[in-house]
């Protein structure tokens, strides 16, 4: 998959460029490149902003380097999207990071100061994508943040693809907890059931253990998941005992609450 970057601080994007990404880059699965809006500046000073009309506070990206670099970047039969980094975005989830890591080619714009002159975003940006319900300095790490999610899901670059699947989020429940050695730690002990090597007991556990963290933590999550699941017979014993153990623990709770009232 190719990755274009557009921004006016290519120096950002180090990161990208190490650990599991970085491995993918060398084993050619992921080609993620940086491209310096300023270089195709046409003013004297390579200015890439102006203040805005209509007055108000701070400066607007210019349109004419970031269209000219668009269309040099994606040349003539470009096939993929290309998205600008916007707060008032379409908000980044799991779903959208699977729908565009199936994309061959992504080209990315980083935003500053005000924001882009509209016209850039009307005649070279197909969507506008946001990372989240609050305002960063620039697009910089919205891109990373979209381009570390998505560059995972490319085939070969995690090295184990079950893992992208069970995660939270893809499976529609969030991932129940993990542990590794040793047996016991600071008079922590691993759950029973993912010792004693019974494959079966170990998928009940897994279950029970993310169907109960989703309904505590992302409960209309727990009732999107609930409701279009078929399950089994088992599979229902499981889900009914994760509810017994929401209930009890709530009772527990009603009783100290009255406990310590009178
Ligand atoms: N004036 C803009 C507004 O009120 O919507 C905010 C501009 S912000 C200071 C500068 C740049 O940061 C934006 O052009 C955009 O590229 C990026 N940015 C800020 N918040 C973002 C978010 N939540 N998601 C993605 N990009 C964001």
């Amino acid at each position: 998959m190719k990755i274009t970057i557009l921004t006016i601080f290519p120096e950002m994007f180090a990161p990208l460029h190490l650990s599991m990404l970085g491995r993918a880059e060398k084993a050619g699965l992921l080609d993620i490149r940086e491209v310096d809006i300023r270089a195709y500046s046409k003013n004297k000073h390579h200015n890439t902003d102006d203040a805005p009309y209509g007055g108000g506070a701070g400066m607007v990206m210019l349109a004419q380097p970031i269209v000219d670099a668009i269309r040099d970047v994606q040349g003539e039969n470009f096939k993929g999207r290309r998205i600008y980094l916007s707060p008032r975005g379409e908000t980044l989830t799991q779903k959208k990071v699977e729908e565009l890591a199936r994309e061959e080619e992504l080209i990315l714009l980083c935003g500053h100061y005000e924001g882009v002159d509209q016209r850039a975003l009307d005649l070279c940006i197909d969507e506008e994508i946001s990372i989240g319900d609050y305002i960063l300095t620039g697009g910089e790490l919205g891109a990373m943040v979209l381009v570390d999610s998505v560059a995972r899901l490319v085939p070969g670059v995690l090295g184990c693809e079950e893992s992208a699947q069970t995660e939270s989020f893809s499976s529609g429940l969030l991932e129940h907890p993990q542990y590794t050695r040793p047996r016991e730690f600071e008079g922590l002990t691993v759950p029973e059931p993912l010792l004693n090597g019974n494959h079966a007991h170990i998928m009940d556990w897994q279950l029970s253990e993310s169907l109960y963290l989703t309904l505590k933590k992302r409960p209309e999550m727990a009732k999107a998941y609930l409701e279009g699941r078929k399950f089994t017979r088992h599979q229902k014993k499981v889900v009914d005992a994760v509810f017994a153990r929401i209930r009890e623990e709530d009772e527990k709770a009603k009783e100290h609450t009255e406990e310590a009232c009178t």
